[in-house]
């Protein structure tokens, strides 16, 4: 399973998934042609003026910050990694903007490396499953690392978010059809119509 957002590489998941803080996938596939066809590159974006940047990103929401956030993570690409993003988690966390999370999801989602982007949704399926009683990402990440097979982990986090958002939902999780619910350590399930 793959993420909703579109790209052609790691530079562009990488920009695509920092906008997607906030609002919808759908929303930034309409944004982000935009942007990467007035700045192709990251040396382009790097260089952008950021008032353009945020009049193209201004739809996404947050577009002050968007904005300055993906020019400040291409200045970074550029001045680090001379223009290429690196494929390595420890790397590209050096990046203004990246942490675990969109760091894994371009690494499970380009290269298909072992990683688990720990999002919401994942959060939450995780603890509702009883999978585990951490609330900390990372430590979610670690455990869940440590339960599955390393194979299991690039494909892992987007099954989850899809369960999340199917069936898991947040508010009104769907418990009358739920195909986990015989395992599902949830309190409030029971009560739940579905
Ligand atoms: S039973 Fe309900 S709370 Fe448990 S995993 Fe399924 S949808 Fe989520």
């Amino acid at each position: 399973m793959k993420t909703a957002l579109e790209y052609r590489d790691a530079w562009q998941l990488l920009v695509s998934t920092v906008l997607s803080a906030q609002t919808t996938d759908e929303n930034v596939n309409k944004v982000a042609p935009k942007l990467f066809a007035e700045w192709p590159t990251p040396e382009d974006l790097a260089n952008a003026p950021l008032e353009a940047v945020e009049q193209v990103v201004y739809s996404t929401g947050y577009y002050r910050q968007k904005a300055k956030s993906v020019v400040s993570l291409a200045a970074d690409v550029v001045d680090k990694f001379g223009g290429e993003v690196p494929d390595s988690l420890d790397d590209l966390v050096t990046l203004r903007g990246v942490g675990r999370k969109t760091a894994s999801v371009v690494l499970a989602e380009v290269w298909d490396r072992p990683a688990i982007a720990v999002d919401t949704h994942v959060k939450r399926v995780a603890s509702r499953l009883g999978i585990t009683a951490y609330t900390d990402p990372t430590k979610i990440e670690f455990h869940l690392k440590a339960l599955l097979p390393k194979r299991e982990w690039s494909g892992v986090s987007m099954r989850m978010i899809q369960f999340g958002r199917d069936v898991c939902d947040a508010r009104k999780p769907r418990c009358g059809e739920c195909p986990l619910a015989d395992r599902c350590a949830y309190e409030t399930k029971a009560s739940d119509p579905g």
